[in-house]
């Protein structure tokens, strides 16, 4: 993989208990990986493989909620540090943990878990230094739908314009609960249920059209699509759109080279190498956007030719290297 092309901030979201953790567990592995493999895994022999296995990594920064337990004996607020053998433990034996099996583990009774301003200055302080090993360096916060808004405006512009070599990784159950400005800071990645995601043959057809019509570079075809999915029904033209985010997120993975990510069968995973290989890291985010302000209009009726013909150049223009 081209690590150079990986979005410095990205989300992964899935339902509590299924595969968000495990899968940016993976990729901070192969981050981390001094000495990538060409099938883009981590080479599992290097110096630095050997200590992310056991989550020892030194570059490796881990943000999770916490609260006061019985085992904190110091007065000052609890942050990720002081649990972190307890995290480790969970990361070895159960990474599909839930939010309340975490806070049983720590001995939280009935509160709850936050990610505070005490922990966004520890990590801050943290980042202040140059990589231990020199190389990338990896932040996972698990569930950043718990963390305080002043924690959150603290890490902005980090988040925002990282050092070079630095990846956040967020690992979400609740996406709709994040703060709108952590959100759009990041790129998104759904993670699928673990069956594969069963994408309605049609509406490949109709996003094959308009890739192949726009990689080709010739435009004039873009009209006659925008009216066949305007004489389509209300529902499909919604279903298009729907799908088509996440087959784009299928996309988005293949481009990052990681396609055991994007769960698809050969057929499709060579497909989607092929357009992947051209589409811009840019044309992810701002085709992610257009699609859901589309789903948004569809929603207050609007002209549907006017609103794919207007999707339909968006594609266009974003694929125009
Ligand atoms: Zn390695």
């Amino acid at each position: 993989m081209r690590i150079d092309n990986l979005s410095h901030a990205i989300i992964f979201s899935a339902e509590e208990g299924s595969g968000s953790l495990p899968q940016a567990l993976l990729l901070a592995k192969y981050i981390l990986c001094i000495n990538k493999t060409s099938s883009n895994k981590a080479c599992g022999l290097c110096a630095s493989c050997r200590k992310t296995r056991t989550y020892v990594h030194p570059d490796w920064h881990f943000v999770v909620p916490v609260n006061r337990s019985s085992s904190i004996t110091h007065s000052r607020n609890p942050v990720t540090d002081d649990f972190l053998d307890a995290w480790r433990e969970v990361l070895l034996e159960n990474e599909r943990i839930t939010e309340q099996e975490w806070y049983q583990k720590i001995n939280l009774e009935n509160r709850q878990g936050a990610i505070s301003v005490a922990e966004a200055g520890n990590l801050l302080n943290k980042l202040q230094y140059k990589p231990f090993e020199g190389g990338s360096r990896v932040v996972l916060i698990w569930l950043p739908e718990r963390m305080h808004p002043a924690a959150a405006n603290k890490l902005l512009k980090t988040l925002e314009e990282p050092a070079s070599g630095t990846y956040f990784l967020l690992v979400s159950h609740r996406p709709d609960q994040l703060l709108p400005t952590i959100r759009s800071r990041c790129m998104h990645v759904q993670v699928s249920p673990e069956a594969q995601i069963a994408v309605p043959k049609e509406i490949r057809i109709q996003l094959e059209k308009l890739l192949d019509m726009c990689l080709s570079g010739k435009p004039s075809e873009v009209t006659q699509w925008a009216e066949d999915m305007a004489a389509l029904k209300r529902e499909e033209q919604k279903s298009f759109i729907h799908y088509t985010l996440q087959i784009l997120r299928q996309y988005y993975m293949v481009h990052l080279g990681l396609p055991s990510l994007a769960r698809l069968d050969t057929a499709l995973q060579e497909k989607a190498q092929r357009y992947a290989i051209r589409m811009p890291e840019s044309f992810f985010t701002h085709i992610a956007e257009q699609l859901n302000i589309s789903a948004e209009r569809l929603e207050r009726h609007v002209n549907a030719k006017v609103l794919f013909t207007s999707l339909a150049f968006d594609f266009f223009l974003s694929l125009q290297r």
